[in-house]
């Protein structure tokens, strides 16, 4: 099997541009930024996405997240920042090891949103928040 590349860089098996790490997460440069200063928040223990991630990590990972967000319109002149997560294939997550993708708004970035809304059936919208919100009040979901 292939080794997971977000695991190498974890290790310092393969290079990155790093900015900040403890024994639990770390934070590096996209290699592809998708605008100037995008940064990728990582576990180091190996979780596919949000549907795996173990709950006090993933604060964790959003904690440092949110560190550095903060300091971003200081250091790169941003005005505004995305978060970002993909959970699976269809969601356009490529690679499968958690990532939480910092991505600094600009004024003039080419940035545009991939999604619509679509039309809206008030009926169906209360049929899904009652469905998901039956589901979650049962045991052993909520983790
Ligand atoms: P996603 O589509 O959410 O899985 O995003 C994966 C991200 O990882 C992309 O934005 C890539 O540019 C980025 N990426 C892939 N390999 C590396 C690497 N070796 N170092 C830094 N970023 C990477
Ligand atoms: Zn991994």
């Amino acid at each position: 099997m292939d080794k997971c590349i977000f695991c190498e860089i974890a290790s310092h098996n393969i290079p990155a541009d790093i900015i900040s790490e403890n024994d639990e997460v770390m934070a590096f440069a996209d290699i592809n930024p998708a605008t100037k200063g995008h940064i990728l928040v990582i576990p180091k223990t190996h979780s596919t996405n949000l549907f795996d991630i173990e709950e006090t990590l993933l604060s964790k990972v959003i904690c440092l997240a949110k560190r550095i967000a903060k300091i971003m319109p200081e250091v790169l002149g941003c005005s505004g920042v995305n978060l970002f997560h993909s959970a699976g294939k269809i969601a356009w997550q490529e690679v499968m090891h958690f990532h939480l993708h910092i991505v600094p708004r600009y004024s003039r970035d080419e940035l545009r949103r991939p999604f619509v809304s679509t039309s809206t059936n008030k009926d169906e919208l209360k049929e899904i928040a009652f469905s998901l919100a039956k589901r979650l009040s049962q045991n052993n979901i909520n983790h």
